[in-house]
């Protein structure tokens, strides 16, 4: 299971699809992606290998925005529904997660009694709860960072928010996830591997951190909300 993610000047579709590649040894039933086209985000997502992802994308979709992500079923069996992204109930917040969510029925009763759920994840929890915390008057940063607090388990996150097109969002906690630096774009991936056809230079995230990433910047951030200051270092590994 993976993820990938890319925000920048190029068309993201070989990029997210290369990643994804690259990922394909940490095993994995389905795989999924997301692409910021025009003002609309864009899935496809398909069980079975990503070669079969590759087939179903539409050509004609381009985007400098997309999320990426290889599924090992955990919560739900392994189909196209279950399959990630997944969205909010109004298809605002678009989401891929690795990882298990221990919580997630307590989370439904708490704070989701009334969210109608399309899939069987533990995921769409997730997702479903950032766009209650926004709809209560948070803001997105302030729901993503509240959502992480109220999670029990592991989780590596890369969310789009489809009324901001400019900005990627990520969280990690106990699931491996780091952020590669480029001239004019910016990355995601589980491993350097991911990235490395496009830059050697990568941010380690540590446990409990939240991401905002545009085209130009990485920025960290603690579960608090308090700026962190980390230098990336540079990979020496062969594409
Ligand atoms: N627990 C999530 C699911 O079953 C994510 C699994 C993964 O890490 O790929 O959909």
């Amino acid at each position: 299971c993976g993820i990938v993610g890319y925000i920048g000047y190029e068309d993201v579709k070989e990029i997210i699809l290369g990643g994804l590649e690259k990922l394909e040894y940490r095993g994995y039933d389905s795989a999924g992606i997301a692409i910021a086209h025009d003002s609309n985000v864009y899935i496809c997502k398909e069980k079975g290998r990503i070669a079969k992802l590759r087939e179903c994308l539409d050509n004609k979709v381009t985007g400098m925005l997309g999320i990426g992500h290889t599924r090992w079923a955990t919560h739900g069996v392994p189909n196209q529904i279950n399959s990630h992204p997944h969205q909010s109930s109004s298809k605002r917040f678009t989401l891929v997660h690795n990882g298990i969510i221990e919580n997630e029925v307590e989370l439904r009763q708490k704070y989701l009694k009334d969210t109608k759920f399309t899939s069987d994840t533990d995921t769409e929890v997730i997702v479903q709860l950032i766009e209650k915390f926004v709809n209560d008057g948070e803001s997105v940063e302030l729901a993503i960072r509240h959502t992480m607090s109220e999670l029990k388990g592991s989780y590596a996150l890369a969310i789009l928010d489809g009324d901001d097109m400019n900005t990627l969002y990520a969280a990690k906690n106990k699931t491996p996830l780091l952020a590669g630096k480029g001239e004019g774009f910016n990355m995601l991936g589980s491993d350097a591997m991911a990235m490395i056809n496009h830059t050697n230079l990568f941010y380690e995230i540590e446990d409990k951190e939240f991401l905002k990433i545009t085209k130009d910047s990485i920025e960290i951030y603690t579960i608090y909300g308090n700026k962190i200051t980390r230098e990336p270092y540079k990979a020496d590994i062969d594409a």
